[in-house]
């Protein structure tokens, strides 16, 4: 893990109170009792896992992990609600599963066996049996194997506690591939001769698009982030607040003369005398070296990215000089200009889920509520 930057002005500002605004508009807008599970994994989609749910923990019913160690990690803060490792467990998290009271996910009857020759018990041990009606990822294709996996689960003393199935395209306008993943997950829980009672399938964009689907829970990461799941895609269908801003401040000014180069292979030469900036963040930050040419915003105006990104610094063109210590904004606002996650990973050719997870740890992440 590379160590947090303290001394040094580059920091993801993390707004808490965006985070559980976002959230109270989902509950205003989906049935009262469905169960909404904040999903946190990948440290709570960069904006920090164990502040985020301490914060949101009153707001919802359950968290979700991607595997036992970010589970433990929210236990150890004093997360005491439900917690479902998403993904396929390492047989090793069955007895800290146990300890921690996490549940777990099952996919495959192959992962069951395995799991029950490691701990032919499993007593105290929740579970969630994972329906694959199209992903293609993991999980049960077909209703005779999940069956199944519940009476082994039953047999060992286990409580299977959910089903649930993930929608592959629900961010999309077209609906065919949502609709066939629907009515595969619904015709496999038809044909189980005892349904768990948590049954879930909704992620952000089915909650907020497909919000007669919500089944009885639903797990909503990207969008409790002010972040919208489909990008530019479609419009979001009521306020939500964006919830981390990326800043940092100018280091050095320089005015160099017409013909100057900047930056490592000398991409860069200035046309005419000109006011270079440098910002402390580079591509160890994630800020990648696709992000050249981009703009940074700096008292109100957009200040164009000249020249490669380095590991740990960029270079701006000033329209005129600053003095040291002037804030930079690269995700946020300033002024009346505005960059968002989603403009970043537009730039980058990605999605705004892979602009946030690539902040690394060396930006230390600051709260406000
Ligand atoms: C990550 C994940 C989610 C959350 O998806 P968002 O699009 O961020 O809401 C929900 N369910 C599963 C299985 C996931 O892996």
């Amino acid at each position: 893990m590379m160590k947090a930057s303290l001394h040094r002005p580059s920091k993801a500002v993390i707004d808490l109170a965006a985070i559980a605004f976002n959230i109270r508009q989902l509950s205003a807008h989906l049935p009262q009792k469905t169960e909404k599970w904040a999903v946190v994994k990948a440290n709570a989609y960069g904006h920090g896992a164990i502040e985020v749910s301490k914060h949101i923990d009153p707001l919802v019913d359950g968290f979700c992990v991607s595997n036992i160690d970010e589970a433990l990690e929210l236990r150890s803060a004093g997360i005491g609600k439900k917690i479902l490792v998403l993904g396929v467990s390492d047989l090793a998290a069955l007895p800290l599963a146990r300890k921690g009271k996490v549940s777990l996910t099952v996919a495959s009857l192959e992962w069951l066996d395995l799991a029950l020759t490691a701990e032919e018990d499993l007593t105290g041990l929740n579970f969630h049996i994972k329906i694959d009606s199209g992903m293609g990822r993991i999980g049960f294709r077909d209703s005779q194997e999940a069956q199944e996996a519940i009476h082994r689960l039953q047999a060992a003393g286990a409580v299977a506690e959910g089903i649930f199935t993930h929608f592959a395209t629900a961010d999309e306008v077209d609906h065919y591939k949502f609709e066939a993943q629907l009515a595969r997950f619904h015709q496999i829980l038809s044909e189980l001769d005892s349904v768990p009672p948590l049954v879930h399938a909704s992620n952000s964009a089915t909650s907020l698009w497909h919000s007669e689907t919500v089944l009885n829970a639903v797990r909503l990461g990207d969008i409790i982030y002010g972040l919208n799941p489909s990008g530019t895609v479609l419009e979001l269908p009521y306020e939500f607040k964006p919830a981390l801003s990326l800043v940092s401040e100018l280091v050095h000014v320089k005015e160099v003369e017409a013909g100057a180069d900047v930056g490592y292979g000398a991409t860069y030469t200035s046309k005419s005398q000109e006011w270079i900036g440098t910002i402390p963040l580079g591509y160890a930050d994630g800020w990648t070296r696709d992000m050249q040419g981009f703009d940074v915003l700096i008292d109100g105006q957009r200040c164009p990215i000249v020249g490669r990104v380095s590991m740990d610094q960029i270079t701006v063109r000033l329209p005129q000089a600053y003095p040291l210590g002037t804030p930079v904004v690269l995700i946020g606002n300033s002024g009346a200009e505005t960059i968002t996650v989603t403009d970043v990973a537009e730039k980058l050719g990605t999605i705004n889920y892979e602009v946030v997870c690539l902040i690394s740890d060396r930006v230390p992440r600051v709260y406000k509520d």
